[in-house]
């Protein structure tokens, strides 16, 4: 193609554009559609990340910062139903996500630690069901868990047959369970996002889902990519700094999310990101405003 050409081929494009303002116009929507701009970022605080003695406090704490979202943890759930159902009365917190709390782990080699993880994952998963939440989180096996099945194909079969159980037990409670990847140093059977998605795929069971969180996302390549890999299987996310685990921004520059968020919009996820976090400094309520602060911030700019 000589100049001349390409020229007119090039005047013809921008004519044809000109006359079909609408093609142009259409693109841009598009791309408006796949942010999704709309999408609110539900925040939740687990609930020893919030100040207060009682949990009327901290769910006063909670609402004055607009916090929806109110994620406990599952040890002796089921004799706190009627307390966190009261507490909630009235309130525009909703339970977000249980804690595990359960005993044993469902990859134990004994028996027995194996049968502690059924019946004790199973009382808090009728209790979460009761109490409305999204699900409960579940590791299947820390590094310290020993003895546990070994890391092979058999046991990956095996670990989806349980979890295809357990999560068709808990679609009939009216909730999920929501495996939570970790980093090797903590729990080596199950380290990325896609990991669990994957899992949550072959469990085949509209009751298994998984989540983020992003101090365990640190082994992630992206925090974009691992969000947008679990798609529908995404079920809650976890939030701390990203250098120490302690409170969003107290590690400085690192604590940036906005990878992470712009995923979530785009997915339109609609559940919660909780506050998973120790804290530096002593003046909690102010560095828990500030991380608020910080994390709607960041939302916008995604
Ligand atoms: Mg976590």
């Amino acid at each position: 193609m000589d100049r001349k050409t390409f020229l007119k081929t090039s005047l013809a494009g921008a004519a044809a554009l000109m006359a079909a303002p609408g093609a142009v116009v259409s693109c841009a929507s598009a791309k408006e559609e796949k942010k999704s701009p709309a999408t609110p970022l539900n925040l939740s605080f687990q609930e020893g990340v919030t100040p207060g003695q009682t949990l009327a406090e901290k769910l006063d704490f909670m609402e004055s910062l607009g916090i929806t979202g109110f994620e406990p943890g599952g040890k002796g759930l089921s004799g706190r139903v009627t307390e966190i159902r009261e507490a909630l009365n009235g309130r525009n917190i909703k339970v977000s996500a249980i804690c595990a709390g359960f005993d044993g782990f469902i990859l134990a080699e004994d028996p027995s630690v194996k049968a502690q993880f059924d019946t004790t994952m199973r009382d808090i998963v009728r209790a979460a069901g009761e109490l409305g939440s999204t699900g409960v989180i579940m590791v299947p096996v820390f590094n310290w868990q020993t003895p546990s099945l070994p890391h092979t194909l058999e046991t990956r079969d095996f670990l989806c047959a349980q979890l295809h159980d357990l999560g068709e037990f808990a679609v009939s409670c009216g909730t999920t369970v929501i495996l939570e990847p970790l980093n090797r140093k903590e729990a080596f059977y199950m380290r990325l996002v896609s990991d669990a998605a994957a899992i949550c795929r072959d469990a085949d069971s509209a009751g298994v889902k998984c989540m983020g969180d992003f101090w365990h996302m640190q082994e992630e390549t992206s925090d974009y990519a691992a969000f947008m890999s679990a798609g529908p299987y995404l079920q809650h996310v976890h939030i701390a700094s990203r250098g120490n685990r302690i409170m969003p921004g107290e590690d400085g520059d690192v604590d940036n999310y906005v990878d992470g968020f712009r995923a979530l919009k785009e997915l339109g996820y609609p559940h919660y990101v909780s506050f998973e976090c120790g804290c530096r400094s002593e003046d909690r309520v102010a560095t828990l405003t500030a991380a608020v602060n910080l994390l709607r911030t960041q939302w916008d700019q995604a």
